[in-house]
Order: structure tokens, then C-alpha cells, then sequence
């Protein structure tokens, strides 16, 4: 087993190619062996040649999978080898590629200091030292743009999370109802969109104190993402609103959810500094018509959440019920 750690600051490529070169001028004994020379010069302007495009081809993406495409083929071409893994826990990032084998290289990667995950090689053959410096010069090309990728993931992820809940915000819900509906119409699958209200939210807070309306938003946000399936997707909408996207769900199966959902919230404990706190919420259901626009989706559930607002709220009602 190898460790090693990256230093993008060498670029050892530079020093190979210097060196061949030197040989060539210089070195009477090599100049006698002339084709073994042209060979090694020949070999590393190949190296050169990869690099570059590998360098050129990673400017291309701030997808960290696309990136570690791109240099897997590019390390590839350079050395053989069965599996390759890399894994980032702090990005909660994980790519497999090939089977396991017994002999492996493994690389952490780090740039002035900062983790940025581990990369492991593995094949059924020992690397020589010739193949690791290779692994390692590519890797040395892979540092900085694998950094930028995951940084601007990073960035893309929080600008999508509601901060008090740590759920989806407005702004991924916008994203995920366009693609979602995008999907469900080419694939001819039911989409049903929910909206919750919290019930009587602000005698909450009037009652409480902002704090403890704060924790009742938070608590409800986990208790209903666990009440939902892993498939169905939670956001936070707006204040006290909650929206949730049931893909591959039909009007039956929607109501169910949103029964359950009910049920957990009416029947969950929320104490705060030792104070028991009702909290009920009322759920409009829209089912995806074969017409509808996402805006009309959304008014479909709002009008269905008014309807069950007027019903009497901690109860749920479809936009279909409504036209009956
Ligand atoms: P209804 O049953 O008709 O929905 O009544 P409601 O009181 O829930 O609705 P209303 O829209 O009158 O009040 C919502 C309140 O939610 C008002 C607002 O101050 C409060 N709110 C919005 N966002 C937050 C938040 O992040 N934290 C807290 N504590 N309160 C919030
Ligand atoms: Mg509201
Ligand atoms: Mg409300």
C-alpha cells in the first residue's frame, strides 16, 4: 500500500521533459544510444501532450464528477489499472469506477493544508515506481480544478438550503418543480405538489415568543421529512409553508401521504422549555393535469390549502375535491 500526498506546487512534467532534452545535447553515452533516447523523448512528449489536454479539458466543467471523468480517462491512457475510487467526506462526495483488486496507490489529496479527500487506485499487478510518479503527476493537474468544483458545489448547495430548517429553500423548490414536471410529462407519470400551513402559527409565536415559534418550524421540518418517503421531496416555502413534490404519485397515493403527514405533526410531542405545544397544519393537494403549467400546479394546491383553511384546518383537501 502507498501513501502520498499531492504537492500541486511541483511540476515535476517540466523537470522529466528537461531532462530527456538534456541527455539528447550533452550525454556522449546517450548519443550513441540514440533510439532509446528518441523513445524517452518521444514518451514523455506524449506525457505532454496528455497533461495539456487533460489541464484544458478540466477548465471545461465545475461538475466534480464530470471532472474526475476527465482526468480518470486522461490517467488511463497513462496507466493501467482496475478500479479507481475517490471519496470526500466533508462534500459528502463518493465516486466508485471498476472492481477492486488487491495492489493499490493511494493518494491524499490536500492543498495548503485544506483536505480535499482521498484518491485510491487499485489493480491485481504491483505499481511500479515509473507508474506511481505518473499517477502522481496527474493527480498534480487534478488538485486545483477538483478544489474549485467542489467549492462551487458547495456554494450552489447552501444558496438552496433554508438556514433555520437545514431543508430545501424556495429557490430549490422553483428548480426541482420545473424538472420534476419536465419528467413526470415525458415519462407519463403522475406528480402530485402539496402545500402545509402551520395552523394558527402566529398565536404561536404571540403566545410563545418568536424563539419557541422558531423551534416549532425547525421540529415540524424533521418530523415531517421522516414521515415522508425517501423518494418525496420537502421544501420550506415561505414563513410557516411548507411545499412537498411527490413524483410517481397519483391523486390516491397523495392524499395518503398528506394524511400521514397530518396525523405525525397533530400527534407530535413539540415542548419547548418545558411547555407542551399544539401544532396542527392543513394541506392542499394538486395532482398534475395534462395541461398545467407549474404556476397553474401552484395554484391548484394553494386554492386546495384555502379550501381546507375554510374547512376548518388540521385537515387535508385535493384541488380535484374542490371541482366536484
Ligand atoms: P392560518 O391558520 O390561517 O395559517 O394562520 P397563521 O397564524 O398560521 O397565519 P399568518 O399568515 O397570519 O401568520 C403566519 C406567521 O408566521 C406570521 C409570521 O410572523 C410568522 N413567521 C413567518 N416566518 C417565521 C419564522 O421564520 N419564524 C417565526 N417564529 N415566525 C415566522
Ligand atoms: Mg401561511
Ligand atoms: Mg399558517
Amino acid at each position: 500500500m502507498i501513501f502520498a500526498t499531492a504537492k500541486p506546487s511541483i511540476l515535476p512534467m517540466k523537470v522529466k521533459l528537461g531532462m530527456a532534452i538534456h541527455t539528447i545535447s550533452d550525454n556522449t553515452e546517450a548519443q550513441n544510444n540514440s533510439a532509446q533516447v528518441v523513445s524517452l523523448l518521444d514518451l514523455n512528449i506524449q506525457e505532454l501532450q496528455r497533461t495539456l489536454k487533460l489541464a484544458g479539458l478540466l477548465q471545461t466543467s465545475l461538475e466534480v464528477e464530470s471532472i474526475l471523468n476527465f482526468f480518470l480517462d486522461s490517467t488511463r491512457e497513462a496507466v493501467t489499472f482496475n478500479s479507481a475510487h475517490y471519496v470526500n467526506e466533508s462534500h459528502q462526495f463518493k465516486l466508485d469506477v471498476g472492481k477492486e483488486e488487491r495492489h493499490t496507490a493511494i493518494y491524499r489529496l490536500r492543498i495548503a493544508g485544506e483536505a480535499l479527500g482521498e484518491m485510491r487506485f487499485t489493480r491485481n499487478k504491483r505499481f511500479s515506481n515509473d507508474e506511481m510518479e505518473l499517477l502522481e503527476n496527474q493527480i498534480y493537474h487534478l488538485v486545483y480544478p477538483l478544489r474549485n468544483a467542489l467549492l462551487y458545489q458547495a456554494a450552489l448547495k447552501s444558496a438552496h438550503i433554508d438556514g433555520l430548517t437545514g431543508i430545501n429553500n424556495r429557490a430549490a423548490l422553483d428548480l426541482a418543480i420545473q424538472r420534476e414536471v419536465e419528467l413526470a410529462r415525458r415519462q407519463h407519470n403522475p406528480l402530485s405538489l402539496l402545500i402545509l400551513d402551520v395552523d394558527h402559527f402566529k398565536s404561536i409565536n404571540d403566545t410563545y415568543g418568536h424563539s419557541t415559534g422558531d423551534y416549532v418550524l425547525r421540529n415540524l421540518a424533521t418530523c415531517v421529512k421522516e414521515t415522508l418517503r425517501s423518494c418525496d421531496m420537502l421544501f420550506r416555502y415561505g414563513g410557516e409553508e411548507f411545499a412537498m413534490i411527490l413524483s410517481g404519485t397519483d391523486i390516491e397515493g397523495a392524499h395518503l401521504v398528506a394524511e400521514r403527514v397530518r396525523t405525525t405533526i397533530e400527534q407530535h410531542a413539540f415542548e419547548f422549555n418545558g411547555k407542551n405545544i399544539s401544532v396542527t397544519a392543513s394541506i392542499g393537494i394538486a395532482v398534475l393535469g395534462s395541461r398545467d403549467t407549474v404556476t397553474r400546479l401552484f395554484n391548484k394546491a394553494d386554492a386546495a390549502l384555502y379550501q381546507a383553511k375554510s374547512n376548518g384546518r388540521n385537515c387535508v383537501h385535493t384541488f380535484a375535491q374542490a371541482k366536484r
